[in-house]
């Protein structure tokens, strides 16, 4: 693990009751080289070294009953309070918060990092929120156990964008999203499998043509299966950015 405090480099700084679960998958592959190269750093600290009763309690039973544990105010609250060192927004993986997108990442990207509240049990007493405020991000419209596999997601993501971490290929104005649509399907050798060709313009050596195929195979993709990115593809004023 890098030290966040002294670094300039892009940096996630992880508040969560397991820390072990970082790197984790981002410990390989480009990411983990990326990390070892220092071109990002990554702090998970653990939210339980603030709770100051001699069991480390970091949960509580829900006022008003119901099943489950909630995270308790003054220990969360503390835990944010001693991250306030480290660079970035504070964000709360929750799937109560805006649905995180390219347009999101590209922008958490973009600056020096930030600080991903990591829920669990049932989530995080309302007064956390209410008095440490910071972007509520969510994956989706389902339940994870637990704020962790949100934030490596959202860290992939991320890094992924740094300089040098995956160079021309994360870049491409092509990718899904990033002309708000989806992607164009790709092929590579052999040249027929199971039957199948690879499409004739692909190989064609004419790039404007390949660039109409791609086009037009992502939009009618697009529209396909993404009726509400479709709705905003056609809607949406000539160069304004998708999110
Ligand atoms: N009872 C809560 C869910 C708690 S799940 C509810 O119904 O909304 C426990 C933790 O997992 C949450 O505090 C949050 O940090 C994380 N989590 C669960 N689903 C998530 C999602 N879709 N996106 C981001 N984080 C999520």
């Amino acid at each position: 693990m890098t030290d966040a405090a002294s670094s300039s480099v892009w940096t996630a700084t992880v508040l969560t009751l397991y820390p072990d679960m970082f790197p984790g998958p981002l410990g390989l592959s480009l990411a983990g080289r990326a990390l070892e190269e220092g071109k990002w750093a990554l702090d998970a600290r653990n939210i339980r070294d603030h709770a100051d009763d001699k069991h480390r309690t970091v949960d509580d039973t829900p006022a008003g009953g119901g099943p489950g544990m909630v995270m308790r105010a003054d220990v969360m609250c503390a835990a944010i309070d001693a991250s306030s060192d480290a660079p970035g927004p504070l964000v709360y993986l929750t799937p109560r918060g805006v649905p995180l997108t390219q347009g999101l990442v590209r922008e958490i990207a973009a600056g020096p990092g930030a600080r991903f509240v990591c829920g669990r049990f049932e989530g995080v007493d309302e007064r956390v929120f209410a008095t440490r405020p910071g972007l509520e991000v969510s994956l989706g419209d389902f339940v994870l156990s637990g704020g962790e596999a949100a934030a490596l997601t959202m860290i992939d993501a991320c890094v992924r964008l740094l300089p040098g971490v995956m160079g021309a290929q994360a870049s491409g104005d092509d990718e899904s999203f990033e002309n708000g649509l989806l992607e164009y399907p790709h092929y590579t050798r052999p040249q027929e499998f199971d039957g199948m060709e690879i499409p004739a313009v692909l190989t064609s050596g004419h790039h404007e043509k390949v660039r109409e195929w791609r086009l037009h195979e992502a939009e009618r993709i697009t529209k396909e299966r993404r009726p509400d990115l479709w709705a905003a593809y056609e809607t949406k004023d000539a160069g304004a950015p998708l999110r």
